[in-house]
């Protein structure tokens, strides 16, 4: 994304609306009809909702009538990560939340269950779920308080270090239980399917795709067993969520879906090529460069790396004067740079502080020659400040 000034390289926090969906939006807003009305402005809109569903279901191939959308991955969180469940009409509980060490904070908060009921599963020092200490968990299960839940993101936002869901998948569900997927970060960046990862539900969000914000979905594999509704009213989404549908953010959403989905090969490699120049220059640089989870399997659009001796927050706004736009993995929602919990996560000092490249389809080769030009600085600026101290 070349503007004259500016470098755009935080893809993970959040992608640049694509050209189709805005022009969507724009189409959209002037939509007259509510999608539950049935007259034809009505019966119009929904026809556009029930496309922007089959789009969504299509990326992560699931069956569209499994789709609820929602104001975003954080509420389809909150919306699954629940203790009250039903099957069919039986009133089903889930008894204790499994989280991975290295969870978004949406997942790791725990949604609706009792802060007792959540325990954190460990990560090993490469950066994947430590499948072993699963395995001893679920072995410990209390199974007279209910089924065991697992969350488990498929991508981690901070590291791009792709997670072993499918083992995940076979362990929890041997232990009766259920796995919840939150894919934010790998829809658009690698082929995923439901079916495939053996995830009872899956959690989308709009935004990391160049979609609106303030739109996901919460796509089940089956449809018998399904949380409480968390939002009540006018029974909407099935019942699963009331409320008018977000009608232009979701008809958005949907185009959206459909190119991550019509882009996922070829831009996958492009992006990966691009990556490769940007980390072999940083090594070139600053030898002592840590590019965490660079020997494990990665998706190709993040690098997130460690430059000893460099702050995250310092980094953070050299870039931004630099103009380049990055992130410190953890960024609290008051801007402030937390450390990060997966590099603690993972066994690493987080004092070290790391930074975080994230790119996406509109990244050309001068933003990487950029970001580039403005790491060397830095690294030049830290090196002549180590050697004056
Ligand atoms: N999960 C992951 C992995 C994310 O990166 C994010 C966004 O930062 C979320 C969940 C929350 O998504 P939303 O902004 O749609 O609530």
């Amino acid at each position: 994304m070349s503007t004259t000034m500016r470098t755009y390289l935080d893809w993970n926090a959040t992608a640049p609306l694509l050209p189709a969906v805005r022009d969507a939006l724009v189409r959209a807003l002037d939509l007259p009809g509510n999608p539950s009305s049935v007259h034809r402005e009505g019966r119009m809109v929904r026809a556009e909702i029930e496309a922007a569903r089959r789009d969504v279901a299509a990326l992560v191939g699931a069956e569209v009538a499994h789709v609820i959308f929602t104001s975003g991955a954080t509420e389809a969180a909150n919306l699954v990560l629940s203790p009250a469940f039903k099957m069919g009409r039986a009133a089903l509980s889930v008894g204790h939340l499994y989280v991975s060490a290295i969870e978004h904070p949406a997942i790791r908060e725990g949604g609706r269950f009792d802060k007792a009921d959540v325990s954190e599963i460990a990560v090993t020092s490469e950066g994947t779920l430590d499948l072993a200490a699963l395995e001893q968990a679920l072995a410990s299960h209390d199974a007279a308080k209910g089924l065991p839940m697992l969350a488990l993101m498929l991508v981690n936002n901070e590291t791009g270090i792709i997670q072993p869901v499918e083992d995940a998948a076979r362990l929890v569900h041997a232990a009766g239980g259920l796995l919840v997927v939150d894919a934010v970060q790998a829809v658009g960046r690698i082929a995923v399917d439901i079916q495939t990862l053996g995830a009872d539900f899956l959690i989308l969000s709009s935004h990391k795709i160049g979609g609106p914000k303030g739109v996901g979905a919460l796509i089940s594999r089956g449809e018998v067993m399904m949380p409480k509704p968390l939002i009540h009213g006018g029974g909407q989404e099935k019942g699963h969520r009331s409320g008018t549908e977000n009608t232009s953010a979701i008809i958005g959403f949907g185009v959206a879906a459909s190119e991550a989905l019509g882009r996922l090969d070829g831009e996958a490699m492009r992006i990966a090529g691009l990556r490769a120049v940007l980390e072999d220059a940083m090594q070139t640089v600053a030898p002592d460069v840590i590019i965490h989870g660079k020997d494990v399997s990665r998706v190709c659009n993040t690098t997130f790396f460690t430059l000893p001796g460099l702050k995250s927050e310092t980094g953070q706004i050299a870039f931004d004067i630099e103009g380049v736009a990055l992130s410190a993995g953890s960024a609290c929602s008051s801007g402030k740079v937390g450390e990060s919990h997966v590099l603690t996560a993972m066994g690493q000092d987080p004092k070290l502080g790391a930074l975080r490249i994230s790119l996406g389809a509109a990244t050309q080769r001068a933003d990487i020659d950029k970001a580039i030009a403005a790491f060397a600085t830095i690294a030049g600026r830290r090196k002549r400040a180590v050697q004056a101290a």
